[in-house]
């Protein structure tokens, strides 16, 4: 992951970049960075410049701040991992994969919101899964 680490993963605030970056990162989706807004007499809207998807107004899934869309990574992606809530922050542990042993390996994340802690913990594992972390 270029340019992406773990210092700067851990210092961001959840929000629009960090949507984008859960979305490229981690689902290998578009992130719809470019965004056109059109208008002629017939239609208007928005699209985005690098994948042409037609977006009305949708961008990516608002994962570091939604609960209900930061839990999609674990139930519909998959993702193994806990999160809890401990000495007045969430912390959350992702696995990314087996040590040599056979044992499961984790990167771990602290946040002030839940959203927050598994966005990073997601971020991380991708890190750590391209062997930078
Ligand atoms: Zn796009």
């Amino acid at each position: 992951m270029k340019n992406l680490t773990r210092e700067k993963i851990l210092a961001m605030e959840p929000g629009k970049e960090m949507d984008a970056l859960i979305t490229e990162k981690v689902f290998k989706k578009c992130p719809h960075r470019t965004i056109r807004s059109y208008y002629c007499q017939s239609d208007s809207g928005q699209e985005c410049m690098d994948c042409g998807e037609d977006l009305f107004g949708n961008r990516c899934p608002q994962y570091s701040t939604n609960i209900a869309t930061a839990f999609e990574l674990f139930t519909k992606w998959g993702y193994q991992g806990s999160i809890c809530f401990s000495g007045n922050e969430w912390h959350c542990e992702i696995m990314y994969g087996f040590d040599p042993a056979g044992y499961g390996v984790y990167v771990k994340a602290e946040g002030t919101s839940a959203p927050e802690a598994i966005c990073k913990a997601a971020l991380l594992s991708v890190l750590a899964k391209e062997g930078d972390g």
